[in-house]
């Protein structure tokens, strides 16, 4: 009866770990799975040799079964341990073989010997047969190999045991992986703690009744909440192909961690980077260097063939539990494309995109400008008023794209004809205006007589047509009777108004 249970017991068990580990395995295939997996098939044979073992009725078939087993026993130790280290991701470790030959090398020796018992009796001194909880049970005397395997399990057990105690006490986010992970491996203590207490006289293996509710335990554990990492397996991709350069420094601006992207800022030509002061690793860079100093967010800029590249670098502090600061998180993103969109923008805001002059906007800013500096430099200036001599004609007479093209040919003229230092504008559909820094009225007057002629001697090409226009000008000037730009502007306005009246394509000078 017991012996039936026990055996029910372990066969659904076995069956259902091994069942989800494959099913953990197929979801996401990585190391950390995979050496659960082995982990999984070692118990799997292990337990199943012992199911077998319980259930044969001869001693002969008990021995054979229980080298079976030894096939499972001797590694899932080691591999415990090795899925715990890459767990806690101390997983360099396997980088180095002589560690593989470290972990299995015991646990050969061990397989070895109890395979080969019957010649030298090194692993059991007996093996009997004794009915002892009403069925056929083996009673094995240990001999010293056992011992030294004994020892052996315990220790990497206990290793185990206390790497997820550390990653426990150290980690924050993830406490509640490993709690169910510490719980899991504490567990099967309590096997050894049977076998110790029993002293073998049931002859039952205690440990293999109670390895099952561990799995099951790390199994609900992983499949709840996906403790394999998949989170911060996917931080740290992210973290590694992020366009974004990230360091990690201590308090101290010791290089601690970089991504791939941040190579690009460090001189990878020197061999060690990690643990060294950030001044001495682009001390090349001093213009980098000094923003990367810095605790608020700096745009650091640097030429390279010939372009302006722009780049921001935040700064954010990283805390441990007890909110001390315990380093520095520097990020650096380039932001070249921002900036020139920006200045785009900016430009697009201003200029007339048909003309290619200041908008009516910006032309009265730079106006109000010019007439700040020319009060306090006590210097005149003039203002040019312009409107195209019957437009309307023209648009119907060629077109309204035709009218476009003339507009456009103005702006070009008059970009051509007046100083960088003017400031021009289309301050309407088809008016324009000048103003003339450092200029008299007469001055002022002289260079608009001389831009009207260039516009009416002047034949646009458009669709093979050619297409004149006239413009009618009037002239104003700022002394210094200090008034505002909108009566200097109406002042030109209304000269141009006359220019219009007295039979256009013509200059009206008014003083103020
Ligand atoms: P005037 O000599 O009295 O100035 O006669 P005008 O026909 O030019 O009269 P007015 O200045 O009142 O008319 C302006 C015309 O300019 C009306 C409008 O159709 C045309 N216009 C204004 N802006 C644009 C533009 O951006 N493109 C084109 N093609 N035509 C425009
Ligand atoms: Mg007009
Ligand atoms: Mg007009």
């Amino acid at each position: 009866m017991i012996r039936n249970i026990i055996i029910i017991y372990l066969f659904t068990t076995i069956l259902t770990t091994f069942f989800f580990s494959a099913y953990i395995l197929s979801k996401t295939y990585n190391k950390i799975t995979a050496l659960f997996f082995a982990f999984n098939i070692s118990i799997a044979i292990y337990i199943f040799g012992y199911l077998l073992e319980l259930n044969s009725d001869t001693l002969n078939q008990k021995i054979f079964w229980n080298h079976v087993q030894y096939f499972g026993i001797s590694f899932f130790v080691p591999l415990w341990l090795m899925f715990v280290l890459s767990y806690v991701r101390k997983n360099k470790i396997f980088n180095n073989y002589a560690a593989y030959f470290g972990f299995f090398f015991i646990p050969a020796i061990t397989l070895f010997m109890n395979l080969t018992n019957s010649y030298h009796k090194l692993y059991y001194h007996s093996m009997q047969l004794n009915e002892l909880l009403g069925f056929a049970n083996m009673q094995l005397i240990k001999g010293p190999w056992y011992m030294v395997q004994t020892v052996y399990s315990t220790f990497i057990i206990l290793s185990a045991t206390g790497m997820i105690l550390w990653k426990y006490k150290k980690s924050r986010e993830e406490r509640v992986y490993y709690r169910l992970l510490l719980i899991a491996s504490f567990i099967p203590y309590f096997g050894l703690l049977l076998i110790f207490l029993d002293g073998g006289r049931s002859g039952l293996d205690f440990t293999a009744l109670f390895i099952p509710p561990a799995l099951i335990l790390l199994i609900f554990a992983i499949l709840k909440y996906d403790f394999l990492e998949i989170k911060s397996m996917a931080r740290e991709k992210m973290f590694e192909i992020s366009s974004e350069a990230v360091f990690i420094l201590d308090n101290e601006f010791r290089l601690v961690d970089f991504n791939r992207a941040a190579k690009g800022f460090l001189d990878t030509h020197q061999e060690k980077l990690l643990n060294r002061l950030i001044d001495t690793i682009i001390e090349n860079r001093p213009g980098l260097l000094n923003c990367m100093k810095q605790e608020e967010k700096v745009i650091w800029s640097k030429v390279e063939e010939g372009q302006e590249l722009f780049f921001e670098i935040t700064s954010i502090k990283i805390q441990n539990a007890y909110n001390r600061n315990i380093g520095i998180l520097k990020t650096i993103r380039d932001i070249t494309e921002e900036i020139k969109l920006q200045k785009k923008m900016e430009f697009l805001a201003d200029i007339d995109a048909l003309s290619g002059l200041n908008n009516r906007r910006h032309f009265m800013e730079l106006g109000q400008k010019e007439l700040m500096r020319a009060k306090r430099y006590n210097q005149p200036f003039s203002i040019l008023m312009m409107d195209i001599d019957h437009f309307k004609a023209t648009n119907d007479t060629y077109g309204h794209a035709a009218g476009d093209k003339v507009i456009e040919n103005i702006g070009l003229l008059m970009r051509d004809n007046f100083r960088i230092t003017d400031i021009l504008g289309r301050i309407g559909g088809e008016e324009f205006a000048v103003i003339l820094a450092n200029t008299s009225l007469e001055e002022g007057a002289k260079k608009a007589e001389s831009f009207r002629k260039n516009i009416a001697s002047n034949v646009m090409k458009y669709n093979q047509m050619d297409i004149s226009v006239t413009i009618s000008l009037g002239v104003a000037a700022f002394d210094n009777n200090a008034k505002n730009l909108e009566e200097i502007l109406k002042i030109a306005d209304e000269a141009l108004y006359t220019s219009k009246k007295e039979g256009r394509n013509r200059v009206t000078v008014r003083a103020l």
